[in-house]
């Protein structure tokens, strides 16, 4: 199968965006992920799927904990700052919550112990244990077709 009609395809499944963060010897790492989901309530679980080329993949194997930070409609800069997307360098002041470095003024930051790792073709899934969770009022930035869109837009666009 064409790799062009997957990546088309999974692009057909709007998501939200969010920044998974962790840290190693005292350096922060950040990364720009769509692939996360909630897994279970009882325990609470969550999983991001992260590409073995990634550094980040790496960092979390060596760190065993990681943050997801949930972006707003405001922070699709950050969301491109994570993803290699932007030219020019520019520098994130991280907040810490629970001792884990987070993106401030985010949806929703939720920290996590890896519990489980699984190997999966040419990405990882790292299960997580949540070990908390801040959320805050917000509309969400979101990702479909291989664009940024944001609520208004996108509930424009269907009128
Ligand atoms: P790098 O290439 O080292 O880091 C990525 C960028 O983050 C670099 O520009 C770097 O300067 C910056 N950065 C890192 N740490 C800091 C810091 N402390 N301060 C300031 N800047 C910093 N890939 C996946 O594996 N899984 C996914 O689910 C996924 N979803 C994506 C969703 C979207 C909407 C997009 C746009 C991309 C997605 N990607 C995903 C791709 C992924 O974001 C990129 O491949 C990313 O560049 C890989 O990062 P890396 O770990 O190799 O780190």
């Amino acid at each position: 199968m064409d790799d062009r009609l997957f990546r088309n395809a999974m692009g057909k499944f709007a998501t939200g965006v969010t920044v998974i963060t962790t840290e190693v010897d005292d350096e922060v790492y950040g990364m720009t992920a769509n692939a996360f989901m909630s897994v279970s309530l009882d325990p609470k679980l969550v999983l991001i799927s992260v590409g073995k080329k990634a550094k980040m993949h790496d960092r979390i194997k060596q760190s065993k904990t990681y943050a997801v930070s949930l972006l707003s409609d405001h922070q699709q800069k950050m969301s491109m700052v994570f993803a290699g997307q932007l030219k020019e360098d520019y520098e994130v002041i991280f907040e810490r919550f629970n001792n884990m470095p987070v993106i401030e003024d985010a949806l929703a930051n939720i920290t996590c112990d890896v519990c489980k790792e699984v190997d999966a073709g040419d990405h990882t899934l790292f299960i997580g244990a949540v070990t908390d969770i801040q959320i805050q009022d917000g509309e969400p930035l979101l990702f479909f077709d291989g664009k940024y869109r944001d609520i208004q837009s996108s509930t424009s666009s269907l009128v």
